[in-house]
């Protein structure tokens, strides 16, 4: 049997194609799957769960369909949907799990993250990144009239994305000192996690010790899958 792990949908009613294909990924190997782990950024942009966005319901519908065929599906927040909340686990039926989190696979611990925490070298970006993930600032922003909200999310959308041209590749990748360290402090050595778009596997040592950190990839072009079993980690491609 195997674990399935996704990250970096940025789901969008601009992009039906992403949709259409992770519609057909839940349906297909997803329903034979243990489990299903959602690593974040599944949608481009969440402004709360209150969004009757048919496009968004649809996806929640193939999710809560997937958890009603026994398939456990859980859920980590990325940097553009960390305000899905209780009403939206509630509606699908996904466990929301805390970033990071160690999840064991088959006999091995592993750390599961979105990755952005990891990003150290861009101090602008972890200030933001404090900032919207404080309790009390969602709670605030969530007190917001929906279409309030739509046109904020809008807003700091297109400011991210003028600012992510500015910056060269490293700032943007994650810092292999932050790296060494969540290993050295959850006591595991593989790491899982997506953020970047920079699919790979990375081996290094960690205190002498191997250590391995694979990273998931963006669904912009093609689908980016981790299918886990008793053999280990394989990184593949969804063609579409
Ligand atoms: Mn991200």
């Amino acid at each position: 049997m195997t674990t399935l792990f996704i990250s970096d949908l940025h789901l969008d009613a601009g992009r039906p194609e992403i949709a259409a294909q992770l519609l057909a990924f839940l349906k297909g190997e997803a329903a034979d799957a243990d489990a299903l782990y959602i690593l974040g950024d599944l949608f481009e942009t969440w402004v709360g769960d209150d969004d009757p966005n048919p496009h968004f319901a649809t996806v929640k519908n193939a999710i809560r369909k997937l958890v009603s065929r026994r398939v456990p599906v859980y859920f980590m927040h990325g940097n553009r949907d960390f305000a899905i909340g209780e009403q939206f686990a509630e509606e699908t039926g996904v466990i929301i799990l805390p970033d990071p989190y160690v999840a064991e696979l088959y006999g091995e611990n592993v750390l599961l993250s979105h990755g952005d925490a990891y990003c150290t070298d861009d101090v602008q970006y972890q200030t933001i990144r404090k900032m919207t993930r404080d309790p009390a600032w969602l709670a605030m922003m969530l007190k917001k009239p929906l279409q309030e909200r739509i046109a904020l999310a809008a807003q700091s959308r297109a400011t991210s994305t003028a600012r992510a041209s500015t910056l060269n590749e490293k700032i943007t990748d994650v810092n292999q000192g932050a790296i060494e360290q969540a290993l050295r402090k959850a006591n595991v050595d593989t790491m899982l996690h997506g953020h970047t778009h920079r699919p790979a596997t990375h081996r290094f040592t960690v205190d002498g010790e191997p250590a391995s950190r694979i990273v998931l990839g963006d669904w912009y072009e093609q689908g980016s899958v981790v299918r886990w079993d008793k053999n280990g980690p394989t990184l593949s491609v969804l063609k579409r």
